[in-house]
This record gives structure tokens, sequence and C-alpha cells, in this order.
């Protein structure tokens, strides 16, 4: 790749646990583009958290090399490193975290009144973000009062509002149902492309890999098997025609029209 926006060289990860070593991350070597989306994939315990939580900054290499925009994060300081995820990630947890007390603006807003960001800026900065998911008419919602999927949603745009380069993605469909897991994906990816933000997600589903520009298999703390799709330009059309197929199917039984 000529220009890899995001560089692993080598990265290993060893957790000393007592006189044992636990090696979550053996040699991993890794280059991704600006705006892909990379699926990882692997059984329990193969190191995929290891390996998000490496590139997002949270975790120092015990060796290699993490290099993004041009910006080596193993060579940061615990400061720098906070400052680099503030201007650069954002995050999308399997169980949402929204905190159950605040309504939709309210959690979306949090991390930009805590920078200090005037109320004015901040609150078309939510509104913004929660109408680009969709949710512009249930700003005032508290999360029990959403579904699962809008309550997903709400975090997508709370991962969105600080305008991140990277989504950080930790099982974000393993709470939902295949069709509303469908069009969180849907979502996005949509969102992924329009403002050109690399997506890094770890999924159970080999379903939701129809999303992914890169598939990595890991195991034992290594890329086993690393599978890169073409992108031809009418992909996306295909995509949507497979993705209405995979939809219909497990509908099966369901409403004759779509
Ligand atoms: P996955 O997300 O694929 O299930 P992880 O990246 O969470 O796997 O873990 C990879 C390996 O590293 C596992 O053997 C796990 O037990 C170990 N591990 C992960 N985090 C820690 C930690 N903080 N301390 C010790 N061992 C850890
Ligand atoms: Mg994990």
């Amino acid at each position: 790749m000529e220009n890899p926006f995001i560089s692993v060289r080598h990265l290993t990860k060893v957790f000393s646990m007592g006189d044992e070593k636990v090696y979550a991350l053996r040699d991993v070597n890794l280059e991704i583009a600006r705006g892909e989306i990379i699926c990882l994939l692997g059984p329990s315990g193969s190191g995929k958290s290891t390996l998000l939580n490496a590139l997002a900054g949270l975790e120092k290499p015990t060796k290699g090399e993490i290099i993004v925009g041009g910006i080596h994060l193993e060579q940061l300081n615990e400061a720098q490193v906070t400052l680099f995820r503030s201007l650069n990630v954002g995050f999308v947890f399997q169980s949402y975290n929204l905190i159950p007390t605040l309504n939709a603006m309210e959690n979306v807003t949090l991390s930009l009144m805590v920078k200090g960001v005037p109320k004015k800026e901040y609150e078309a900065a939510a509104k913004r973000v929660l109408s680009l998911v969709g949710l512009g008419d249930r700003l005032y919602h508290r999360p029990n009062q959403l579904s699962g999927g809008q309550q997903q949603r709400v975090s997508i745009a709370r991962a969105l509002v600080g305008k991140p380069k990277i989504l950080f993605a930790d099982e974000p469909t393993g709470n939902l149902d295949t069709k509303t897991s469908f069009e969180v994906m849907d979502l996005i990816k949509r969102i992924a492309r329009k403002e050109n933000i690399t997506v890094i997600m770890v999924t159970h589903d080999e379903e939701m890999t129809v999303y992914a520009d890169h598939m990595l298999h890991m195991r034992d703390g290594a890329i086993e098997r690393h599978t890169r799709k073409n992108e031809g330009t009418n992909r996306s059309a295909a995509e949507r025609q497979e993705v209405r197929e995979i939809i219909a199917a497990a509908s099966q039984g369901g409403r004759d029209n779509d």
C-alpha cells in the first residue's frame, strides 16, 4: 500500500500473570487505508479486543509499532495518547454504554461539554449527528424509552460527534436481532463512506462481513487469514441486494413485500 492510514509492524502484546506470560498478540503486521471497513473475526481469546485496544491507543504494545496518520502511538506519553484519542477516535460498544438518566442529546453532548465546547455549538453538533443516524425525532428520549437498535444509534451518534477519523466497534451488533443488525451496519457503512471514516470492528457474526473491505481472521494472537475484498464501482448496489436477500431469508414466512 502506497500511503496507508494505519500501519502496524511487528505488534506484540504480552500480559504477565505472575510467572506466566500470555501472548495476546504475536507479531501482527497490517496496513489499512483511510475510509476502509475492517472486520476482526476469530474465536474467543484470539486477540481481537487487544488489537482493537492497541490501535485505539488504550493498550501499549510490548513490542512493535502502531502508526496512525503518521503518528507513532507507541511513542506517545499518556497525555498525548489521550489527546490523540479525543481528536481521532470514536467508540461503539456491544452494550451501548449510554447513561440511563440522560436523554439522547445529553448522552451525545457529554464529551463535548466536558471539553468546554460552547452550548450552542455542542447542541448543533448533537442534533446533526442524531439526525444523521435517523433519530432527529427522538432527541429527548432516555435510553429506556428507546429500542435496542435506537440505543445503538445514539451510541453511534455519540461516537461521531467529535468528528473521528476512526470508529472502533467491539461487537456493535452483538445485542441486536438480525434485521436491526443489518440496519445498524448499513448506517455505519453509509456514514463511514460519506465522512471518510475508517471502521475497525470486532464481530462474531459472519453475516456482518458483507460490509467489510478487509476481513482479518485471528487465532492465538496472530492474523491467520487476511481477506481483502476488491471494491468494484457497482459494489454497493450488489451489496444492498445481497443484504436484502439475507434479511428476506432471516424473516422467512413474513410479509410479501418489503
Ligand atoms: P478476544 O477479544 O479475541 O476474545 P482478547 O484480546 O480479549 O481476545 O484476549 C487475548 C488473550 O489475552 C486472551 O488469552 C486473554 O485471556 C488475554 N488477555 C487479554 N487482556 C488481558 C489482561 N488485561 N491481562 C491478562 N491477560 C489478558
Ligand atoms: Mg473481545
